[in-house]
């Protein structure tokens, strides 16, 4: 397989064509981009216009995105081993090199630049990572994937979310707090957390909300990840949005535990989070790999509320957080793989799940949705797959990524059976 970043630099006013791309009801047109937006849509010529890029019949996507990545910890599985395999081994892992030195600041540019480009290359447009900030980190870390950010340069829009470390609460975590402060005047983009890690959840939940509203920022938090039913910190976040306490966009991420509750909970529950218009973010590699560990009978999948969201109306996408590190010792980088874990385990028919990892991604990040009408945004994947189905299950590797009107990576595979 060969990869290749496109260099070349174009600005927002060239003309980009894209030459027999195959949309998803089969039908073959050449597409005309200006200003990182469709111009113009036509049945494909013949022959390729000139300049015109050939897609050559691949099936032409919506760009994917990705809502929930650990930018800092990607691609650390050997730096930083987690022989538990558990969330309290990996959590014990990565506090130990971060006092021992194992992990700095330039270690961490170089491997959030290449999960970067592990998802560019996937087809991937739009990131939002979590990054650690609290007493122990000061803003290095936050500084470290920002320079990754620079290097990818506007290949992609990379939204940074503060993880501030716990405690948060109380006087202790008062240097948390602090931290988290100089952090956001350093560059974020969200304020985030954990919201389950400590017993003071109104004490964490207040301080993180008030943070954002005062800034005017959006909000991603680790909601939960844990089994137990009588956690619901969802439920909490919901309602301080709709008695008017949270007046920014919010994220709640993982959600583990709705999924967990009874029907009739979950239900009440999905539907105040629908009327709050709080975003789910489910992530099923990481919560698939940590939760059920101690089920070793009918062992829960970790997954959130999904039907229960979805009945309700509810925004929900999905993300693969942490990636090749010992949060979670595999994954490719490629939303695609999400995508089927989302049939497999989550029983999304591939459409949705496609949905939930790109549109329903864009919406959540509040970026404007690709597509292919003419005016809209004009970021793609084309992949050499013939159908939604088939690019999510065989999921190869040949795809072009286009954005803003460019095609900014391109990978080829050549495959020989002697
Ligand atoms: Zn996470």
């Amino acid at each position: 397989m060969a990869s290749v970043w496109h260099d070349a630099g174009v600005s927002s006013h060239d003309v980009l064509t894209l030459h027999r791309a195959r949309l998803t009801d089969g039908s073959l047109v050449d597409l005309d981009v200006i200003d990182g937006r469709v111009s113009a849509s036509r049945p494909a010529a013949a022959a390729a216009p000139e300049g015109a890029t050939d897609l050559d019949g691949w099936l032409l996507l919506p760009a994917l995105a990705e809502p929930h990545a650990h930018l800092d910890k990607a691609l650390s599985a050997e730096m930083v081993p987690n022989p538990a395999g558990d969330l309290d081994g990996a959590i014990h892992a990565w506090v130990a090199a971060l006092v021992d030195g194992t992990v700095d600041a330039d270690d961490i540019a170089d491997r959030a630049t290449a999960a970067l480009e592990k998802l560019l290359v996937s087809g991937v447009t739009a990131v939002r990572s979590h990054v650690d900030v609290g007493a122990a980190t000061g803003t290095a870390f936050v500084e470290a994937v920002g320079e990754a950010r620079r290097r990818l340069g506007d290949r992609m829009q990379v939204q940074l979310v503060g993880l501030c470390h716990g405690p948060i609460a109380g006087d202790d975590g008062a240097a948390n707090r602090a931290a988290l402060d100089a952090a956001l005047d350093a560059g974020l983009d969200l304020v985030g957390g954990c919201s389950y890690r400590e017993p003071e959840v109104d004490e964490v939940l207040d301080h993180l909300i008030g943070r954002a509203v005062e800034r005017g920022m959006p909000l991603d938090l680790h909601v939960d990840e844990t089994l137990a039913v009588d956690v619901l910190t969802l439920d909490s976040i919901a309602r301080r949005v709709l008695d008017g306490r949270c007046d920014v966009p919010v994220t709640a991420s993982h959600c583990v535990s709705l999924g967990m509750q009874t029907p009739e909970v979950q239900a009440a529950v999905s539907a105040r989070v629908a009327d709050a218009g709080v975003s789910i973010v489910t992530l099923p590699h990481t919560n698939l790999f940590l939760q059920g560990r101690a089920h070793p009978v009918a062992t829960p999948r970790g997954l959130t509320g999904l039907d229960a969201l979805a009945s309700a109306g509810a925004r929900v996408c999905a993300g693969a957080d942490n990636v090749q590190d010992p949060f979670n010792l595999v994954g490719r980088s490629d939303p695609l793989e999400t995508a089927a874990l989302l049939v497999m385990a989550g029983h999304r028919l591939p459409e949705r799940a496609l949905e939930m990892v790109s549109g329903s991604v864009f919406d959540t990040l509040g970026l404007d949705r690709p597509g292919v009408a003419v005016g809209d945004v004009a970021d793609y994947v084309a992949i050499d797959a013939a159908s939604v189905r088939e690019a999510i299950s065989d999921a190869p590797r040949a795809r072009r990524t286009i954005r803003a009107g460019r095609v900014v990576a391109a990978v080829d595979e050549s495959v020989r059976i002697d």
